[in-house]
């Protein structure tokens, strides 16, 4: 089994809204904002390479949204999911399974593009199963006034439609039946129902794919949140046992967000769990 970190492309959010109720003069300091306000973010996704599988953890933005929906978020660098992947020696159609840690935009935008004459939607990967948490794909499908702006309904629908949707249920690790691969998935309920962050374990280490329960580095203090989490106390709860227990058991942290660090160790302080060390991919894998 081989790991691929894989760069989907970066773009930018508020910085005020990426922090919640922490100060600027706080997160500037880890997440530095640009004169709008914005802050570095990436999509970077885990692809995971098994014996007849080809599974990718989350997939970016997409390329099918408008231009004045892109104008928003600022997106920036050269990164493409499709070149990512190509760079790696893999083609859209290689995919055998899309994980979706959730259905907010960022992370599962990839996952939908147009059909050939731009009169519909379809699978971007068009051999492989789409995964969500069941729950989730209620809550994303019948979404609530709060989080409507990020379950768009032209990322979801087409999954359904064409018959490549499929449920991972608490508990169960469906998708890789027959797989050696030493998966788990720690379900999260505080930034919107029923997250998913893969835990996998690759060269005697464990490595966790943080997503959005710790968007980036300058999140690792359990109250700097996000105010898109839909359940801030619980996301409170969740990230402190998340954190104690990756200090404890030295897990590496897999940065979907943070555009400048990739991965990283925490250490237990007084003040809690903080930053050990930070690595790239290549370096701690290659
Ligand atoms: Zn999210």
């Amino acid at each position: 089994m081989l790991l691929h970190s894989i760069e989907a492309g970066n773009f930018k959010l508020d910085g005020g809204a990426m922090f919640g109720v922490v100060p600027k003069t706080l997160w500037n300091r880890t997440n530095p904002a640009d004169s709008n306000n914005m802050i570095d973010i990436a999509t970077r996704c885990l692809l995971i390479e098994d014996v007849d599988k080809l599974i990718l953890i989350d997939n970016g933005l997409g390329t099918k949204q408008s231009e004045k929906f892109f104008n928003y978020y600022y997106r920036w660098g050269n990164y493409s999911l499709e070149t990512s992947l190509k760079n790696k020696g893999f083609h859209m159609d290689d995919i055998t399974d899309v994980f979706m840690t959730h259905l907010h935009f960022d992370h599962c935008g990839g996952s939908i593009q147009w059909n050939k004459n731009k009169t519909g939607y379809e699978p971007a990967f068009k051999n492989a199963t789409y995964w969500t948490e069941k729950n989730h794909w209620q809550w994303a499908t019948q979404p609530n006034p709060r989080e409507k702006a990020s379950f768009l309904k032209e990322n979801l629908l087409p999954m359904e439609e064409s018959g490549q949707l499929n449920f991972i249920n608490r508990g169960e690790t469906m998708f890789l039946q027959n797989s050696e691969l030493g998966f788990d998935i720690l379900f999260a309920d505080g930034h919107t129902e029923k997250q998913m962050l893969p835990h996998i374990k690759y060269k005697n280490k464990t490595l966790v794919f943080t997503a959005d329960l710790v968007p980036t580095v300058g999140h690792i203090s359990v109250p700097y949140l996000t105010s898109y989490d839909t359940r801030p106390l619980l996301t409170m709860t969740e990230k402190e046992q998340f954190l104690n227990k990756a200090a404890k058991e030295n897990y590496y942290l897999f940065f979907e967000h943070d555009a400048h660090n990739e991965i990283c160790t925490l250490q237990t302080t007084e003040k809690g769990p903080r930053l050990n060390k930070t690595f790239t991919f290549d370096e701690l894998f290659n």
